[in-house]
């Protein structure tokens, strides 16, 4: 019986090895075969050689003290202030400069083919910098040693999730193997657990930023509200710089608030959660860089300015980077639009935070405090939906608070600034308004924000033009320029205009925004006139009434809108004409 079962088992090995011999030759013959006739047709073999992310040496506490965290992206106001509160937190910190055409050109030749713009300008600039940091002197060792650069990151559809990647391929290739990216999920929201020990993204690291981008886009936006209008070309750049060293210095000096002595010792256990709820307290009440918001105020009130000068307002929007960088990745157009004559609104770094939380808040409305793909348990398991349906209105009411905490933060420095720069847009208010046109739930790049804004700001007074920077080889932008077409066909009366960013082509585009400009001044032009004879005055008698009201020419001086009127000039008139009428009274 023994010897029966045995002797099939040894047969079957043997026939096993003879079919692996057998399947081996065959493979064998057909690598050869395959390699006789690729060398006949003359084929060259090449080895594929995939990306992998290159072994990266920590960044630690220790080297806190020796090592300079680079950091861009943005615009320089925005730059300085963050620079000023990592400074504060205890960090040596450089922003690298604004991307240029070159370093356009450097993420070309050293990132993948097939990129956006912004990862060409972006990656370029960070390999540029590096360069000229050994054009100085360093050896490469010695800035993969002494040098981390920090970005934002997501896992997005677009190409931002690649950003870490590109960047690290193309520092790579550039010779920089090894130096170190420090990423900030864009997806992460506050609690960044995998960040590095060298970089602590704690409350007062969140706080720092929150309040230095805050900042930056009051004053920046403030400084493009008033240059057009100045009666001293070069004053409101002087007054800027003059605030924004004010500032960084604020940011620099200021320590994060601890809870210490006595008191720290009394509640024991609970000290964390004191610190942590006296951060808030402290930033809630804001006596650290209000003061210092009110000294900017008052030396742009000192501006002079002539609000009877008619100006066309462009609304900026378009893809992050591109709508926010001042330089030639959006072919200088900031610049460009006020040479022309336009008063430029800019784009808020925080309407772009509260897009962010307000996606977070819609996912969780529409998976019902589901895990993704999990099913929702059967009716009478009361408890577990109970606890799942409590679970989802607790992360709901904790977005919605920050949310409310977020606006309230950022409007008190409007304020702060005399209340020249807008209040938040109201991300519902875009959500009701672009997702007939564009799925709100379509994540990546701006979504629905590009669609949203460009009926928000034409129907709401607030712009005679919106221009939206698209960047060469975005796909959301792709996107949403197919339902731009329907917008426009929609909204007949909006003046919109989409132009391509790339490295080159700046002379074309231009022009191109020079021709629908003359559209948007003629507009402009038209309202004044209307506003003139409407109220039945001539631009003398408007000069007359604003000699003799000399407060009138200062900046922080409030012109109310009038209903259908968007040009400062035109609402100014209405004003005049109504205060007329309350002084003969
Ligand atoms: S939104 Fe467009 S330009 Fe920006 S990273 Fe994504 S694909 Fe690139």
């Amino acid at each position: 019986m023994s010897t029966q079962t045995v002797e099939p088992k040894a047969t079957s090995s043997v026939n096993l090895v003879q079919i692996g011999s057998i399947e081996d030759l065959i493979q064998r013959r057909l690598r050869e075969e395959r390699e006789r006739l690729e060398k006949e047709a003359g084929f060259v073999k090449h080895e594929t050689h995939h990306f992998k992310r290159p072994a990266e040496k920590p960044f630690t506490k220790e080297q806190r003290a020796e090592t300079t965290l680079l950091f861009g992206g943005l615009t320089w106001k925005h730059e300085k202030l963050v620079h000023g509160a990592l400074e504060g937190l205890g960090y040596r910190a450089e922003a690298v400069p604004t991307p240029n055409v070159r370093a356009f050109q450097t993420g070309k030749e050293y990132g993948n083919n097939g990129q956006c713009n912004p990862t060409y300008f972006t990656v370029g600039n960070l390999v540029q910098y590096l360069q000229n940091l050994e054009e100085q002197g360093l050896g490469k060792q010695e800035i993969i040693d002494r040098y981390v650069f920090f970005t934002a990151g997501a896992c997005g559809p677009c190409r931002f999730g690649m950003y870490e990647a590109e960047y690290r391929l193309a520092l790579r290739n550039a010779g920089f193997d090894g130096f170190r990216v420090l990423l900030f999920q864009q997806s992460g929201g506050l609690s960044q657990s995998d960040a590095e020990a060298g970089l602590e993204m704690n409350l007062d690291f969140f706080l720092g930023i929150l309040n230095a981008l805050n900042c930056g886009d009051v004053m920046n936006e403030v400084a493009y509200a008033l240059r057009p209008y100045e009666l001293n070309s070069g004053e409101t750049d002087r007054v800027l710089d003059e605030g924004m060293d004010y500032l960084h210095e604020v940011f620099r000096k200021k320590r994060p608030w601890k809870l210490e002595g006595g008191m720290a010792r009394y509640l024991g256990g609970f000290s964390d959660t004191a610190e942590y709820i006296g951060k808030f307290v402290k930033q809630l009440k804001g006596d650290e860089y209000l003061p210092a918001l009110e000294w900017c105020r008052d030396r742009f009130d000192q501006i002079d300015i002539d609000l009877l000068r008619v100006k066309p307002i462009v609304k900026i929007t378009g893809e992050f980077w591109a709508q926010t960088t001042e330089g030639d990745g959006n072919f200088n157009m900031f610049n460009f639009l006020q040479r022309e004559g336009a008063q430029v609104l800019v784009e808020p770094i925080g309407t772009w935070i509260m897009y962010m939380i307000h996606q977070v808040v819609q996912k969780y409305k529409d998976f019902k405090g589901l895990e993704d793909g999990a099913v929702l348990p059967p009716i009478w398991k009361i408890g577990t939906r109970t606890r799942i349906e409590l679970g989802y209105r607790q992360k709901v009411a904790k977005l919605k608070l920050a949310e409310a905490v977020f606006k309230n933060e950022y409007h008190k420095i409007v304020h702060a600034l005399g209340s020249i720069a807008h209040h938040l847009t109201d991300q519902y208010e875009l959500q009701r308004l672009g997702h007939p046109f564009y799925n709100s739930r379509a994540g990546g790049g701006e979504g629905h924000l590009e669609v949203a804004k460009n009926i928000y700001y034409s129907n709401r007074d607030l712009a005679h033009m919106v221009l939206s920077v698209k960047p060469f080889g975005c796909m959301p932008s792709t996107q949403s320029d197919g339902a731009q077409s329907a917008v426009v066909s929609n909204y007949k009366d909006m003046i919109y205009l989409p132009i391509e960013t790339s490295g080159e082509g700046e002379i074309n585009a231009h022009s191109r925004v020079q021709m629908a400009l003359g559209e948007a001044k003629n507009k402009a032009k038209k309202e004044f006139a209307e506003a003139l004879q409407k109220n039945g005055l001539t631009l003398e008698q408007c000069r007359a009434w604003v000699d003799a009201h000399p407060e009138s020419k200062r900046p922080l001086y409030q012109v109310p809108h009038t209903k259908g009127v968007v040009g400062g000039a035109a609402n100014f008139v209405y004003h005049i004409a109504a205060s007329m009428k309350t002084e003969r009274n």
